[in-house]
């Protein structure tokens, strides 16, 4: 069977703008099970991560409302806790969909750790924003207190703190985990592994890890999975219907069949949002790099027939 990652994107699992409830996080994961279930059908051997966000964002959020009764938690124990209930979350949303579609399987969450470099300029320069927003007055006492780094958001009328998204070097349980999928792991059972980009680590040497506070963007840590397990296919599953050239000018045109050469030079002209677009185009390269044959960028529902050809941009070496 072809081997396939499928990298679900945050609203697969929680709906923009709505009120962050479980409910809602049930019934957009409902939506990312039918087109899994169909997929499935399709004859794939289908390997999960996702993002993890607004989850880790609402932790955050309970870790400093809490913070006076319960110490607060580092970001890599809230990333650990936000595998957990997410890779529940889909679990109990997808197993009825496979058993529906003639493929059942357990889907079972491989809680993942990633190695990261302390040297990463990421450490030096923070850019992902989490959590909420904060005042001026908030922002620099939390600055001089807890020396975080923030950053104004003048669209959004606050300022927010920002944390390093390290680029993923190496999967700590990939040796173990192939082990599994040579005995046969996927014949009864779907795993979701580096649920939201993993646990983000430093090699201590002599097998030791140490958790560092930082989060690693999904779509690299899929790129790095996706070599990991020489997968054929990655698909990276978001909210829009392709990679769009020129987006939301008025001479956007949605990309359908692109080659790594093309795509790069639009990477390098700046075509891509910054921790949106963009990292999904490198970790495509990254992936079709590593020796994978094609990599689809489409929104959730048109997985099954971005898998024909029929939806979605397509990237090819
Ligand atoms: P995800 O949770 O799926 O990773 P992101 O918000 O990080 O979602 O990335 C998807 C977003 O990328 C889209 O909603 C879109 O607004 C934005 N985007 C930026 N540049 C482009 C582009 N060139 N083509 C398509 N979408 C783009
Ligand atoms: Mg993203």
């Amino acid at each position: 069977m072809p081997r396939l990652v499928v990298a679900l994107g945050g609203n697969a699992l929680e709906r923009a703008g709505g009120t962050g409830s479980w409910e809602e996080s049930v019934t957009q994961m409902r939506t990312a099970a039918r087109a899994l279930g169909s997929a499935a059908a399709e004859g794939e051997e289908i390997i999960l991560t996702h993002g993890n966000g607004p989850q880790v964002g609402a932790l955050l959020r309970q870790n400093e409302l809490a913070e006076r009764e319960v110490p607060p938690r580092p970001l890599d124990v809230l990333v650990a806790e936000s595998e957990g209930q997410l890779g529940y979350l889909i679990a109990q949303e997808l197993e009825p969909e496979l058993a529906r579609s003639g493929h059942p399987r357990t889907v079972q969450n491989f809680p993942s750790r990633m190695v990261v470099s302390s040297r990463d300029s990421a450490f030096r320069h923070p850019s992902k924003p989490v959590g909420r927003f904060y005042t001026e007055s908030e922002a620099n006492l939390l600055k001089k207190n807890r020396g975080w780094t923030l950053a104004h958001d003048p669209a959004r009328g606050g300022w927010r703190r920002l944390v390093p998204s390290p680029r993923p070097l190496a999967w700590v349980e990939a040796e173990s985990f192939l082990h599994l999928l040579s005995h046969r792991l996927t014949e009864k059972t779907m795993p979701i592994v580096a649920g939201g980009g993993g646990i983000p680590v430093l090699d201590k040497g002599h097998g030791r890890y140490a958790g560092v506070e930082a989060v690693i963007d999904k779509d690299f840590a899929a790129a790095l999975v996706g070599r990991c397990v020489g997968a054929a296919r990655l698909a990276i599953l978001t909210d829009v219907p392709a990679v769009a050239v020129g987006f939301h000018k008025p001479w956007e045109r949605w990309l359908k069949e692109v080659r790594v050469a093309e795509l790069r030079g639009l990477l390098e002209g700046g075509e891509f949002g910054v921790g949106s677009m963009r990292p999904k185009v490198e970790a495509a390269l990254d992936f079709l790099d590593g020796g994978g044959k094609e990599v689809l960028i489409c929104d959730t529902a048109s997985l099954p027939r971005a898998l024909r050809g029929e939806a979605g941009t397509r990237v090819r070496r």
